[in-house]
């Protein structure tokens, strides 16, 4: 790990020798741990209705501009089986925080996708907001493999003016992270780069909390402001300690975190595409991503998932998306993963887990019949 005071002046870094320096070691320790593969996701955004008030986000619940939708069973069903046709590994069931997506009901869809000849061998990731740990573990029983859920930022004080809380006694999502852990989900988290308040230190300390937890996936991307929200009203400072949220700082982020987390999972994502439509999925590839996530959300229902304004992919249909990204992967000389592309840092914990299993079962005494 690198010393703080050496992810500082790198983030502050604006020659471009040394830039690239710092994407090319980002890139070789890419290649080296999670190799050159890129791993396509089928997103499906099954749900925009949210009972939180998140103070950069478009759905949250005060903002009544927002149509809401809610994709049925079948529906989600449907896609899955597009993303199976395509030939990915993995479904991400992604929506706000929907109190009509009851534990039961999701059990339910997740069990037809594991139990559909076409769609069974696809992973499942979700990620629905902070769930109560029943509901993450019925869902984890009824066979979701992973788990999204981004703290966004380490300051304590900025994270907790950005997520007004539920209720007092709710456990947030610094506490659900080793929560999901240990219900046995590939867990994944992730940040914004650049939220208005935040710090240079704040960004460092992002990098320190994601080598600490280990998380199996990170995503990170800039903070982008949407008009109908507190924060997107809000003034940001400039310059001083308040990051940018450009593309070069987030790729600056980007790099770093795959230094400090080798083994882990990392997409190119849409909010740096949103900035940058013409080639920022492919320059996050060469900045330490191995991850698209091509969007499969019925298009009737995606222009309506508007977390910021102006989302990249929201237009294409999940076939042109996807026939592009192969000719992308293809022209930067990587190949498409084939398999569901768990993370290196999950397989090694599954690895562990299962010997400890073993040697704690030949342990245990037989109790003899009488
Ligand atoms: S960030 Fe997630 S939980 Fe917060 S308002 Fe948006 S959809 Fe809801």
């Amino acid at each position: 790990m690198l010393p703080r005071t050496d992810i500082l002046a790198r983030l502050r870094e604006t020659d471009p020798a040394k830039l690239e320096e710092l994407r090319r070691q980002a890139d070789a320790v890419r290649r080296e741990n999670v190799g050159d593969d890129v791993h396509l996701r089928g997103l499906i955004e099954i749900s925009n209705h949210c009972r939180r008030r998140c103070l950069y986000c478009g759905l949250r619940a005060d903002n009544a501009r927002v149509r809401r939708y809610r994709m049925t069973g079948d529906e989600i069903l449907a896609s899955a089986r597009r993303a199976a046709e395509f030939g990915y590994g993995t479904v991400v069931l992604q929506g706000g925080e929907d109190p009509n997506i009851t534990g039961e009901w999701l059990a339910e869809v997740i069990r037809r996708i594991k139990a559909d000849p076409a769609t069974c061998d696809l992973a499942i990731t979700l990620s629905l907001g902070e769930r109560s740990e029943e509901e993450l573990a019925l869902w984890r029983s009824a066979g979701a493999d992973r788990y999204l859920l981004r703290f966004e930022t380490s300051n304590r004080r900025l994270y907790e003016k950005i997520h007004p809380p539920r209720s007092p006694d709710a456990k947030d999502r610094f506490a659900l992270l080793p929560m999901l852990k240990r219900l046995g989900y590939e867990v994944g988290t992730g940040i914004m780069v650049g939220i208005p308040g935040q710090s240079y230190n704040d960004l460092v300390a992002d990098i320190e909390l994601f080598k600490k937890l280990q998380p199996d996936m990170i995503g990170l991307g800039p903070f982008l402001p949407h008009p109908e929200t507190p924060l997107g009203r809000e003034s940001r400072p400039a310059g001083g300690d308040q990051p940018s949220n450009d593309e070069m700082t987030t790729w600056k982020m980007l790099a770093l975190t795959r230094l400090a987390c080798p083994a882990a999972n990392i997409p190119g994502t849409t909010a740096l595409a949103t900035l940058n439509p013409a080639d920022a999925y492919e320059t996050s590839l060469q900045w330490g991503a191995n991850v698209v996530m091509p969007n499969l959300t019925p298009p009737e229902y995606r222009r309506l998932y508007e977390i910021y304004p102006n989302k990249a992919d929201a237009r294409e249909s999940a076939e042109e998306f996807h026939e592009t990204w192969v000719r992308r992967i293809t022209a930067l000389g990587r190949g498409v993963g084939v398999g569901r592309g768990d993370s290196p840092s999950y397989l090694q914990r599954a690895a562990m887990l299962m010997e400890t299993t073993m040697l704690l079962s030949k342990k245990t005494p037989r109790i003899s019949r009488i």
